[in-house]
């Protein structure tokens, strides 16, 4: 570089820099947000750590007939870049009409109601899918999709994405699109007249509403082609992941859901008292939605900086990658989280894991204390502490 005169190797720098940045958006794009991880965050350099709490179900969000979507993107909690949510409720007859999303995968914990799904894929797959409270879908980046509530009863989901700026408001909707297209183009498209395009939504429907849906799904137009791989897992039909003493854990991620490579979510209960240890995730953001109940988070950011917020039923929390942190039930009932992770792995280091992991004669040096006293600490990984064990 040093025989470089200035301007070259100003614009060697500046191509460089082009490369690192393309780099770093194709490896976001491809679910990989590790990257991104060693670019400075403006967000999480100051003093103090930021807010990482949003009341989601207090904010007012979009809302149409008995059908709403509420949503946090960095818009409403900026520390979120990872992941962004959206908490969606339709009423009987509603449907969140056909559409695609150009910068994220969606992935979806049903919690009230039943919810019908139609996706279809690049390969020319389509699925129909049928969804209870407890159950989970994915669906890649791009991939055209709608979901409808079943039944008589309203129904209520949880919506996680891989990208922190993505929102539910700038979807790719099927009638935004139709709507803007000059019929001429639309009959030639089709091979139908013109005139089948009259009186066609003029804009995005967002929310559409019609008859109930069948009880059971019939077939698509083409007839039924299978995907290669399903969008629909049951998680809570399923027994725990872990149990602990002071909770329970279900997971769902790539190894058990394959389609899923890009999500991963685990469904955490807490007793009243119980704690979920101190750790972090070396490769994903944790995004945290409040089932139920009353939780404490605190986050650990370097630099001497620890922050706790307190979060109720229908707040969300957030969790940089690689940020320590805890969750303890402070509330007198049992609590239940959604957590979900931009990544196709899940991957965590405990902090008694990592304690346990060292000989006594490190941890004695490190701490300045005997090594008689790390005798007493748990040569496993704790994960879930229950309440009372302390003194
Ligand atoms: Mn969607
Ligand atoms: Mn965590």
């Amino acid at each position: 570089m040093s025989n470089l005169p200035r301007r070259e190797f100003l614009a060697a720098a500046g191509l460089a820099a082009a490369a690192a940045a393309a780099i770093a958006s194709k490896d976001a794009a491809a679910g990989d947000p590790s990257f991104l991880n060693n670019v400075p965050d403006e967000v999480l350099d100051g003093a103090e750590l930021p807010t990482f709490k949003f009341a989601l179900e207090k904010s007012e969000g979009k809302v149409i007939g008995g059908s709403s979507g509420k949503e946090a993107t960095v818009v409403q909690l900026p520390v979120s870049k990872g992941i962004a949510g959206v908490s969606m409720r339709l009423e009987p007859g509603a449907m969140r009409e056909m559409h695609w999303h150009a910068t994220a995968a969606e992935w979806a914990f049903v919690i009230e109601g039943r919810v019908r799904t139609t996706v279809v894929d690049p390969e020319g797959g389509a699925e129909t899918n049928d969804f209870d409270p407890g159950d989970v879908w994915y669906f890649p980046r791009g991939h055209g999709h709608m979901l409808e509530c079943l039944g008589d009863s309203p129904c209520h989901f949880i919506l996680i994405f891989d990208n922190g700026y993505f929102s539910e408001f700038g979807t790719f909707s099927v009638t935004d699109w139709i709507g803007h297209v000059p019929k001429a183009l639309l009959a030639k498209n089709f091979g139908l007249p013109e005139s089948a395009f009259d009186d066609f939504p003029r804009g995005e429907v967002y929310f559409a509403r019609g008859a109930k849906p069948p009880e059971g799904p019939a077939a698509p137009l083409q007839g039924w082609k299978p995907p290669a791989l399903t969008h629909r897992y049951e998680l809570l039909k399923r027994p725990p992941h872990r149990t602990f003493k002071g909770g329970r854990e279900w997971r769902v991620d790539s190894t058990s859901f394959p389609i899923a490579k890009t999500i991963t979510a685990v469904v955490l209960d807490l007793e009243p008292g119980a704690l979920r240890e101190l750790h972090w995730h070396p490769t994903a953001d944790e995004w945290q939605y409040v089932i139920d109940g009353d939780v404490e988070v605190g986050m650990f950011g370097s630099h001497g900086r620890y922050r706790a917020e307190r979060l109720a039923k229908g707040d969300v929390g957030y969790i940089p990658q690689g940020y320590g942190h805890s969750i303890e039930n402070v509330g007198d009932a049992p609590a239940r989280l959604l957590i979900g992770f931009n990544t196709g792995i899940y991957a965590t280091i405990d902090l008694s894991q990592w304690i346990a992991g060292n000989p006594p004669d490190v941890l004695a040096t490190n701490f300045g204390k005997p090594a008689a006293l790390f005798e007493k600490f748990p040569r496993k990984d704790v994960f879930i502490a229950p309440a009372g064990e302390a003194e």
